[in-house]
């Protein structure tokens, strides 16, 4: 059946009430007909009718009988899954994790492959191609058509062209990666910051603070912040804002992966933290000595509760605090998360990082604050999930389907 623009465009009353029809479902889940219309002030035909328009255009499906109900009014309304599938590809220097979900956002495939940090942009972003495939080959195996790639990537990115301008860490430079993988996938591909990526998940994820006013920090080989205001992303002019992982912040004297010395990140990145355990006279830690990422040899010692290691982790997240109060004395949010994957480290030593903000902040700043440390290292990944699900549902007029009503 194919979805009608003007179905969609009868009446700009009509499109609003309907696409708040389906963001309600996305944040609450299965709900009922009579649950809409309380929760979102509409009429029961209203919500009637714009069910029964997006049942026909296949994005909701009736789920089950609410207890004790019976016959239509008593149904459940949910995403269907069916709808098609989703690709989230985040892209570290060193690794590419790429997950593959169906329209309810479940995840039902997902891939990690190492890549050679020193491998030029075009081997990494083929050898990435390469697994796009098995998960596009993984959605049609389920019968779903892809409706977009979301691409995270650490490093500058110019959001609307999907161009990848500079790498801090990579030193790629100038990379049409929009128009090159939609050249190649012949589906739309979404690119973002990998930060900006994080703080859209923590807009739609259950186990984060759906706040207007978040920063999250992403931290692991690079660091930058996503940077959500009044409840939009703050970009800034060209799209770049939260590189703050290279703003000077160290007389250290450390050359940055950016070149210069001192950056933030040279103070609390993974290899700030690899090379301060060396300096309390650790072993290096590489892939040579067991073939384990060197952060999951990290976190196995941190857990078996070795000195060395919480002497580092306390003293870096003292590094983190300092930083992340500056942003909060400049942007003033309600929540501060730190994620990326050093979270999963940095999550022992929580209680000691909101102790050393808390010393650092003026009075009053921080009244009702949250700070979080996400552990799952997984937010970039949900978050370009996210915006592939948005692209969808803010313009269903772009997608013509030829496909069946669900099965009930
Ligand atoms: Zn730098």
């Amino acid at each position: 059946m194919k979805i009608s623009q003007q179905r969609f465009d009868r009446s700009d009353i009509r499109q609003f009430n309907t696409l708040s029809v389906l963001n309600q479902i996305c944040r609450k889940g299965a709900l009922s007909r009579a649950q809409i219309a309380s929760e979102l002030g509409l009429t029961r035909a209203t919500v009637s009718k714009i069910t029964l328009d997006l049942l026909d255009a296949s994005f909701l499906a009736e789920t089950r009988l609410t207890e004790g109900g019976a016959g239509r009014p008593g149904m459940l309304l949910n995403l269907n899954a069916a709808y098609g599938c989703m690709v989230a590809v985040e892209i570290d220097l060193d690794r590419v994790s790429i997950a593959v979900a169906d329209f309810s956002r479940t995840i039902f495939w997902r891939e990690e492959k190492r890549l050679k940090p020193d491998a030029s942009a075009g081997a990494s972003l083929r050898s990435i191609a390469g697994l796009i495939d098995a998960a596009l080959a993984a959605g049609a195996a389920r019968q779903l058509r892809c409706l977009g790639i979301g691409v995270a990537w650490a490093g500058l990115v110019a959001h609307d062209e999907g161009l990848l301008v500079y790498g801090p860490s990579s030193g790629w430079k100038d990379i049409r990666l929009k128009t090159l993988w939609e050249d190649r996938f012949d589906v739309p591909v979404y690119v973002e910051n990998e930060a900006n990526a994080a703080a859209i998940a923590c807009q739609h994820l259950d186990n984060h603070p759906q706040e207007a006013d978040l920063i999250y920090l992403s931290l692991g080989s690079g660091l930058a912040a996503g940077l959500i205001s009044e409840g939009r992303l703050l970009r800034g002019r060209m799209g770049f804002a939260g590189q703050v992982g290279h703003v000077p912040f160290s007389n250290n004297g450390i050359t940055c992966s950016c070149g210069r010395k001192g950056c933030w990140v040279t103070e609390i990145g993974s290899a700030a933290v690899l090379r301060k355990l060396a300096g309390q006279g650790m072993p290096p830690l590489d892939d040579a000595s067991c073939g384990k990422d060197p952060l999951q040899q990290v976190l196995e010692k941190a857990l078996s509760r070795e000195a060395a290691v919480w002497q580092v982790l306390i003293e870096v997240g003292q590094q983190l605090a300092l930083g992340a109060a500056q942003l909060v004395h400049a942007l003033n949010p309600a929540t501060l998360v730190i994620g990326g994957r050093l979270g999963q480290l940095f999550k022992l030593v929580e209680a000691e990082m909101r102790e050393s903000l808390d010393a650092l902040a003026l009075p009053g700043m921080l009244a009702d604050f949250k700070f979080q440390v996400s552990a799952s290292g997984e937010d970039p990944l949900f978050g370009c999930l996210a915006i592939v699900h948005d692209a969808v549902l803010n313009d269903p007029s772009n997608f013509t389907v030829e496909t069946s009503k669900p099965s009930q």
